[in-house]
C-alpha cells in the first residue's frame, strides 16, 4: 500500500487523525468544531505544553486524546495544525518535523504568514504538504475556556500555500475550514501580511498606544480617564486586552509591512492635525463621510 493510500481517510471522514498543537482560543475552537462534526476527523488529538491546559481540555472533553509530547501527538496524523503563538513555531516544527507522516498535511493558524513560511518550511520533510492558514476570527480572550465552535462561522480563512503545493491537499484543508463555517481565500503570504498589517495589526497597535497614553495621563494628571471612559475609549480597551505574547510575536514577525503602514498612517494623521489647526472642516467632513460609507459596506458584507 502506498503512503498516500495509507493516509487516505475512510470514505466517511475527511481526515483519519487530526492533531492540534496549542490549545488556546483558536486551537480549542478548532477542536470543538472537529468534535462537533465527526465527519471531519475519525480521531482528534490535542497537544499543549501546559499541564493545566491539557487537564482542562481533557475535562472539557473536546479531544479524543490529549498528549504532552508533540512527537507522539503528531505520529500517524494526516493533518497537524499548529495553534501556538507564532514565536514558538520554529521550535515546534523542528521537534515534530521528523515524526510527520508521509503524505500528511502540516498547517497552522498564525496571524502572519511570511515569517511562518520562513520558520516552518525548513523542517517540513519531503512528501509532507505544508499549507499555512489564518482564520480571520478571534476575541481578546485566551485559553481553552475562551474557545467556542461558532468562532469561525462567517469569517474568512486565508490559505497561503507555497508555489507547487499539492492542489488536493489545499482543497481538502479548505473543505475542513468550510465545514467550520469559514469562507476560504487563497493568497500569497506577502500579500496576506500587507493586508493584515492595515486591517488588524495597525488597529491593535493604535489601541495599545491609546490605552497606554490614557493610563499614563491618569497617573501624571490624576484625572479620571478610566472611570469616565466613553464608548470610543472602551472599544480600544477591549482590543488592547488581547494576548500580549501573541501580539508581540505578530509585530516582531510582520515588521516591514507594519512599519510601512505606521508611516502612511502617521502622514495621514499629520494631515488631519493640520486640518484641525487651520479650521478646515470640509476636509474633516469629507474623510468622516468616506469612512462612514466603509463601515456600511463592512456591515453589508456581514463582517461587522
Ligand atoms: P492562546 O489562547 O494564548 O493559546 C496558545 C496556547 O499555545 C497556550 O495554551 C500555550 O501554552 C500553548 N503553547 C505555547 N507554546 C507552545 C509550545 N511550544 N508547544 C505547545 N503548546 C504551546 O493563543 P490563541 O489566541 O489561540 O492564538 C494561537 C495562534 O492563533 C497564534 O499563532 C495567533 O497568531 C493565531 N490567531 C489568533 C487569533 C486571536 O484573535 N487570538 C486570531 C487568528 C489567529 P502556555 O500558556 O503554556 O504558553
Amino acid at each position: 500500500m502506498s503512503a498516500a493510500e495509507m493516509n487516505a481517510p475512510p470514505a466517511a471522514t475527511l481526515y483519519n487523525r487530526v492533531c492540534v498543537i496549542g490549545l488556546g482560543l483558536i486551537g480549542s475552537s478548532l477542536l470543538r468544531c472537529l468534535m462537533n462534526d465527526r465527519g471531519l476527523a475519525a480521531e482528534v488529538v490535542a497537544c499543549d505544553r501546559s499541564d493545566a491546559v491539557r487537564a482542562r481540555v481533557a475535562e472539557l472533553g473536546i479531544a479524543d486524546r490529549v498528549e504532552a509530547d508533540a512527537t507522539l501527538a503528531v505520529a500517524g496524523a494526516d493533518l497537524v495544525v499548529l495553534c501556538t503563538p507564532v514565536g514558538a513555531y520554529a521550535d515546534v516544527a523542528a521537534l515534530i518535523g521528523p515524526h510527520l507522516a508521509p503524505g500528511s498535511t502540516l498547517s497552522d493558524v498564525g496571524s502572519v504568514k511570511q515569517a511562518v513560511v520562513r520558520d516552518v518550511s525548513p523542517h517540513v520533510p519531503d512528501g509532507v504538504h505544508f499549507v499555512p492558514g489564518h482564520p480571520l476570527a478571534g476575541t481578546e480572550h485566551s485559553g481553552p475556556d475562551a474557545g467556542f465552535k461558532e468562532l469561525f462561522r462567517g469569517r474568512w480563512l486565508i490559505l497561503t500555500p507555497p508555489p507547487g503545493t499539492d492542489a488536493g491537499a489545499v482543497d481538502r484543508l479548505g473543505r475542513l475550514w468550510a465545514a467550520c463555517g469559514s469562507q476560504i481565500e487563497v493568497m500569497d503570504p506577502s500579500h496576506h501580511d500587507q493586508v493584515l498589517a492595515i486591517t488588524s495589526h495597525l488597529p491593535h497597535l493604535i489601541a495599545y498606544t491609546i490605552v497606554g497614553t490614557a493610563t499614563d495621563l491618569e497617573e501624571t494628571t490624576k484625572s479620571e480617564v478610566i472611570r469616565f471612559s466613553a464608548s470610543g475609549f472602551r472599544d480600544f480597551t477591549r482590543i488592547a486586552a488581547s494576548d500580549p505574547v501573541m501580539w508581540r510575536d505578530i509585530f516582531l514577525n510582520n515588521r516591514e509591512a507594519v512599519l510601512e503602514m505606521i508611516q502612511r498612517f502617521t502622514e495621514d494623521l499629520t494631515a488631519l492635525q493640520r486640518a484641525i489647526r487651520w479650521g478646515e472642516g470640509d476636509k474633516l467632513l469629507d474623510l468622516f463621510t468616506r469612512t462612514r460609507a466603509i463601515r456600511r459596506s463592512i456591515i453589508d458584507a456581514k463582517q461587522a
